[in-house]
């Protein structure tokens, strides 16, 4: 079983992933994390994000295991995973990855912006997890303050708002539900409430429970 969970920065789509992950045994990958390593190798190495010849190759050779997923969760990197994003030259060199590891053999969950409709268009269950830009923000801003990163409420949400821009306006597998997606809009549910909603979803879909 191939489960698809898209949305948008800070939507709780991760945790809807990991969740259903660890209820039906699958594995698991968070390909936000793949963006945000060549986005941070970007800013690491001090490339020009315009670079793309440069930019792409790092994406060719990026290595899945040993991905530092604490270490790449910064503001900064996820703005710097946004702008490597929307290269089409990047997102083609991380397809096959991606494909390869929808297709093993039982299935997998993957979460990201792109997985319903160009990484596993043949996924049993899609899942469009969202929430207002305010809520998402207001969210991210916990976590980024926790972590001691300097950071106002207004500019987790100015941040989050362009990111939504970038990702949504680009042309190359930009951010949009799958028509066969179930969305799940969480601005007023917890955590809980989001999983068991995208339980019903994939008893639903497919029978699993
Ligand atoms: O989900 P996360 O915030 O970690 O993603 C970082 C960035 O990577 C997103 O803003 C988006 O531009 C990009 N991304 C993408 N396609 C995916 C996953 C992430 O374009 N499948």
């Amino acid at each position: 079983m191939i489960i698809a969970i898209d949305g948008p920065a800070a939507s709780g789509k991760g945790t809807v992933a990991r969740a259903l992950a660890a209820h039906f045994r699958l594995p698991h990958l968070d390909t936000g994390l793949l963006y945000r390593a060549v986005g941070a190798e970007v800013l690491a190495r001090g490339l020009d994000f315009s670079d793309v010849p440069a930019v792409a190759r790092l994406a060719a050779s990026l290595e899945v295991a040993g991905l530092d997923a604490e270490a790449l969760r910064t503001g900064p990197v996820g703005e710097a995973a946004s702008r490597v994003a929307a290269i089409p030259e990047v997102r083609q060199a991380l397809i096959e990855l991606q494909r390869s590891f929808a297709g093993q053999p039982g299935g997998a969950v993957l979460d990201g912006r792109d997985i319903g409709t160009v990484i596993a268009p043949e996924a049993e269950v899609k899942i469009f997890v969202t929430a207002t830009p305010e809520a998402r923000a207001a969210r991210r801003y916990a976590e980024l303050s926790a972590r001691g990163e300097d950071v106002t409420p207004q500019s987790v949400l100015d941040d989050i708002i362009k990111r939504d821009q970038r990702d949504s306006s680009r042309s190359a597998a930009p951010l949009i539900q799958a028509a066969d997606a179930v969305l799940i809009d969480n601005t007023a549910l917890d955590k809980a409430a989001s999983i068991a909603r995208a339980l019903e979803i994939v008893a639903r879909r497919t029978g699993a429970v």
